[in-house]
């Protein structure tokens, strides 16, 4: 049997051991202690409830602890929690694939299913590569990305990040060389200008030769600073895309499942790209999965080239308990009047954050869908903010000069109340 450890043990082992998400070990800054999960309340270990606004970095969206997510999981643990997937295949994996390919954009009919946002976005730009080499273009080898865009982690992700004010400039002598356009610069509902889009139009007259793809986040520029931009500036780009023959990627790991108001942001402004990649919410926040769905013509190109298979294939790959708990969190979602719960959470989120607007120290208050946000106009300690936001009894979790909330659907108006207030509370406070 495993001896439980005592939460000082637990602090201590943390401290001494553990590297946790963009942090340092010389100077390491204690973790809160969560030991249980409900509905929208973590429990710390000191007996405080908060609530979160965070989903767990977006993705817990039904909510903790949810009674068919949990159902799913176990029924699924007592068939069969892993096999491999090459030459194997079950039951969770067929009913997920149909689904996405069901709900998602028309056109995306094969999925690659993998473990983390960031290799779904590798599985992206390695497939685009895979589908003009398999033709002979070698040359098509580069992506076209955007400033303010973040894409993951691992080495392609971060080449296509934003290359300066991304997480990622300390690696910028070995990441490959990308193109990068302006973010685009016009916010959600800004009535249509064509210089919005000319950067990319003149990079890509440029460049095009040498592109394999464009990759961009759907209407919100999500981890590069929470920008919302119009559904239009997508339509255009589609254009784009195909008048100078390159791929449109879209990654719709932060936007997807109803986040912005719509199942998949692609729909605010009803375009299919080549190649989508979904993750974070794939699961409502119970295990880590991502897809990266193409259409015929990028599997078709692929398949009949000198390699003739796409050269990807994860050891967890389709994973059985997060296909399932996947499928039961789709349903979920669509069988639930989610379209009404973000909008209640959105109308609320304008009518409470917007205390903020024009205070000194606050650049912009925005919100889009199920997302707030408080930008403020210098960056934030964000280890002494967080304190202010514990105290206030919720989990807030700000980056950069962002201050913002994405919590779960199935948030109770009082609760939602609680973030604002705190963050209102906060603010006041501490700027
Ligand atoms: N793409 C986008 C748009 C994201 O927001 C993120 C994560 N914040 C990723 C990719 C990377 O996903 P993961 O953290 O699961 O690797």
């Amino acid at each position: 049997m495993i001896e439980s450890l005592t939460p000082e043990q637990v602090a201590t082992i943390d401290k001494m051991h553990i590297w946790h998400p963009y942090s340092s070990l010389l100077n390491p800054i204690p973790a809160y202690q969560v030991v249980s999960a409900s509905g929208v309340h973590l429990k710390l270990s000191d007996g405080r409830s908060l609530i979160d606004g965070t989903s767990s970095w977006w993705s817990a969206i039904h909510g903790y602890n949810h009674p068919i997510l949990n159902k799913a999981l176990v029924s699924q643990m007592n068939k069969v929690s892993h096999v491999m997937f090459g030459g194997i295949t079950h039951e969770p994996a067929a009913q997920l694939c149909k689904k996405l390919v069901d709900i998602t954009p028309i056109g995306l009919e094969k999925v690659f299913l993998s473990d983390s946002g960031s290799v779904s976005v590798e599985v992206a730009l390695k497939m685009a590569l895979q589908y003009w080499s398999s033709q002979g273009r070698h040359e098509k080898s580069q992506f076209l990305s955007f400033k303010k865009g973040y894409h993951g982690d691992t080495l392609g992700a971060m080449s296509v990040c934003d290359p300066i004010n991304g997480m990622h400039s300390l690696f910028s002598d070995v990441l490959a060389k990308q193109i990068f356009a302006e973010s685009p610069p016009c916010s959600f509902d800004d009535t249509w200008e064509d210089f919005f889009i000319s950067d990319v139009r003149s990079k890509l007259q440029k460049n095009n030769k040498t592109i394999a793809a464009v990759i961009i986040e759907p209407v919100m520029q999500a981890a590069g600073g929470l920008n919302f931009y119009s559904p239009r500036y997508l339509t255009e780009l589609r254009q784009l895309c195909n008048d100078f023959d390159v791929l449109l990627i879209v990654d719709e790991i932060a936007t997807g499942f109803g986040r912005t108001g719509r199942l998949f942001a692609c729909e605010w402004s009803e375009i299919s790209p080549d190649i989508l990649c979904v993750g974070k919410a794939l699961t409502g926040g119970y295990m880590t999965l991502a897809a990266t769905l193409c259409t015929v013509k990028v599997s078709d190109g692929i398949c009949r080239g000198g390699a003739g298979v796409f050269m990807h294939g994860p050891t967890y790959m389709g994973n059985p308990l997060a296909c399932s708990v996947a499928n039961a969190s789709i349903d979920l979602l669509l069988t639930s009047d989610w379209q009404s719960s973000v909008s209640k959470i959105n109308a609320q989120l304008m009518e409470q954050l917007s205390e903020l607007t024009g205070y000194a120290a606050v650049k912009d208050v925005r919100c889009l869908g199920a997302v707030g946000v408080v930008e403020m106009l210098n960056k934030i300690d964000i280890g002494k903010i967080q304190k202010e936001f514990i105290s206030e009894g919720i989990w807030i979790r700000p980056f950069d000069t962002r201050i913002y909330v994405m919590p779960p659907y199935n948030i109770s108006s009082d609760d939602l109340t609680r973030l604002t207030s705190g963050i209102v509370r906060v603010v006041h406070r501490f700027f």
